[in-house]
């Protein structure tokens, strides 16, 4: 019983070793293109199309200031909207 509990610790032991190895192997050589990857997603937030109500990342969204505030669009119509239209009352 002793040398059993002793042995499967051991081989607990192998086990995380091969599944550290592993992780280490998946994400050694290949952590460059996810840390970017993770980076341009962190850095592009949602926003709202204030038009449609749309959410888009912010790198994909029109950008235009109206009114000396900045607001985002998911297409050319929506912004064209926004221009023509007065700003929604809040
Ligand atoms: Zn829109």
């Amino acid at each position: 019983m002793f040398v059993a509990g002793i042995l499967r610790l051991f081989l607990y032991g192998i086990l995380i070793y091969i599944v550290l190895a592993i992780l280490k192997g998946l994400f050694g050589p290949g952590s460059p293109p996810e840390t970017t990857r993770n980076r341009t997603a962190a850095a592009s937030p949602l926003v709202q199309d204030e038009v449609c109500g749309t959410f888009l990342a912010r790198e994909d969204a029109l950008r235009e200031v109206i009114d000396g505030r900045e607001r985002f669009f998911c297409s050319p119509e929506c912004r064209a909207k926004a221009k023509s239209g007065t700003p929604p009352a809040q």
